[in-house]
């Protein structure tokens, strides 16, 4: 139950600190089972809603909506099982091999968040509290955490069992942990992505391609939009890429001259880079999604690895709360760590796939013809589609 203790002192059972994808599913799953949670977040809410990112929920997590059920009222309808990965203009269609049971669904990011905050807050009178600031962890040995912070009205204080950090990684959940209880395990690719949403549909199916100028990727996001990947130097900026530049660029890149000029939306630059953080965990403080682990988007796994967290420490929660048996919830990293890394793998290999096929200035035409027969190989060995096919749903 919650608790006002005083005017600025309430009690909780979790404290989530951010209400990005994590925080929000955590909060609707935690809230449905009757455990109270106070979200916290920094940014106002039609911000949140605003920010568009990834665009498919795998079938592992859909699993999870499904079990919850709230998989109808949370996401939309199927999402493409092919992808066309081209070479310098030529394209092979890949289909992904269906499995029994739930198929992944096609589901903004922007929309799935705004779908759990109407569920949260407008159906479930959940408690998502907007516009905080100064949030800081107290997270001491034997004694009951608590979370401070502050907004328009003054300091507060939530004194609690459970801190979830969903707050990405510029967050404060990490860095509150002491030096030396956690090591970050990091790899550089060496090159960044243009990201660019753009007012056009992907036409057929999804791209990913390879050319000798660069990869470019172009995934749907919505019936109107999709968003382009364009391969770039690390040092560039959004600015450097003018609306032309980038239509000049995908024309060449997928050999097309007959595509067009379209609206950009926004375009901002990505570093690509691997990071997981190890343990995941700290006394009484859990972190989740990107707090713990970055994968680059060419793997398109980002919001499903942190889905995949909320899974495991929303089922360790109840148990601790409902049956007293804390035993899931000392374990979480070690149960959650597993898939990460396994994650992690295909991320690397499908980044290295896509980018060292391509422009062998980038690591030499060794590297090259590798990852071309890695490509060939999918198209060639049954065990490789298949393998590929699993990784690309989920259900690895
Ligand atoms: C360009 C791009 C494309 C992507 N494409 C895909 C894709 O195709 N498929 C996929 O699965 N993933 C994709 N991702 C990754 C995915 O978006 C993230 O992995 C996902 O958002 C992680 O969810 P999260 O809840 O951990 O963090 P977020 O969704 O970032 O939420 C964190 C929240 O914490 C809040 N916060 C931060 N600091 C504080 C603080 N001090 N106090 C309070 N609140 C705070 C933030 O404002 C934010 O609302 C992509 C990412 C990018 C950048």
């Amino acid at each position: 139950m919650k608790t006002v203790k005083n005017n600025n002192t309430e009690e909780t059972i979790v404290a989530i600190i951010g209400a990005g994808i994590s925080g929000l599913t955590l909060a609707t799953f935690l809230q449905k089972a009757g455990i109270t949670c106070i979200v916290l977040e920094r940014r106002n809410r039609s911000y949140i809603e605003m920010r568009q990112r990834a665009g498919v929920v795998d079938a592992r997590a859909v699993r999870m909506f499904e079990r919850w059920d709230l998989a109808d009222k949370l996401l939309a309808g199927p999402v493409a099982t092919t992808i066309d990965y081209r070479l310098n203009g030529k394209g092979r269609i890949f289909k992904i091999a269906e499995d029994v049971g739930s198929s992944s669904r096609f589901c903004t990011q922007q929309m799935l968040v705004g779908n759990l905050m109407r569920e949260l807050i407008d159906n479930m009178a959940g408690d998502v509290r907007f516009d905080v600031s100064d949030v800081v962890i107290y997270n001491e040995e034997g004694g009951c955490p608590k979370v401070t912070y502050s907004d328009a009205n003054g300091s507060h204080e939530l004194v609690c069992c459970y801190i979830a950090g969903c707050d990405a990684d510029r967050g404060i959940s990490r860095t509150s942990i002491p030096e030396g209880v956690i090591t970050r395990y990091t790899h550089e690719f060496g090159y960044a992505w243009l990201a660019a949403l753009v007012e056009a549909p992907v036409i057929g199916d999804p791209i990913m391609a390879i050319s000798d100028h660069g990869c470019v990727a172009q995934l749907p996001r919505g019936p109107h939009r999709s968003r382009y990947y364009l391969q770039c130097p690390l040092g560039d900026n959004a600015s450097d890429w003018t609306n032309d530049r980038i239509w000049n660029e995908i024309r060449l890149r997928l050999n097309d001259e007959t595509i067009q000029n379209a609206v950009v939306h926004d375009k901002f630059i990505v570093p690509l880079r691997s990071v997981v953080y190890a343990p995941m965990q700290y006394r009484n403080l859990f972190l989740v999604g990107d707090a713990a682990h970055l994968v680059p988007p060419t793997s398109a796994k980002g919001m499903n690895l942190a889905l995949y967290d909320v899974d495991i420490l929303s089922q360790a929660i109840l148990k601790a709360v409902q049956d007293k048996d804390t035993s899931a919830l000392e374990n979480y990293s070690e149960i959650v760590l597993p898939h990460i890394w396994n994650y992690q793998d295909f991320a690397v290999w499908m980044t290295d796939m896509m980018h060292d096929a391509g422009d062998p200035t980038q690591n030499g035409t060794f590297r090259q013809q590798i990852a071309r027969a890695r490509l060939d190989n999918l198209f060639n060995s049954e065990t490789a589609a298949h393998l590929h096919s699993e990784y690309q749903r989920g259900t690895n």
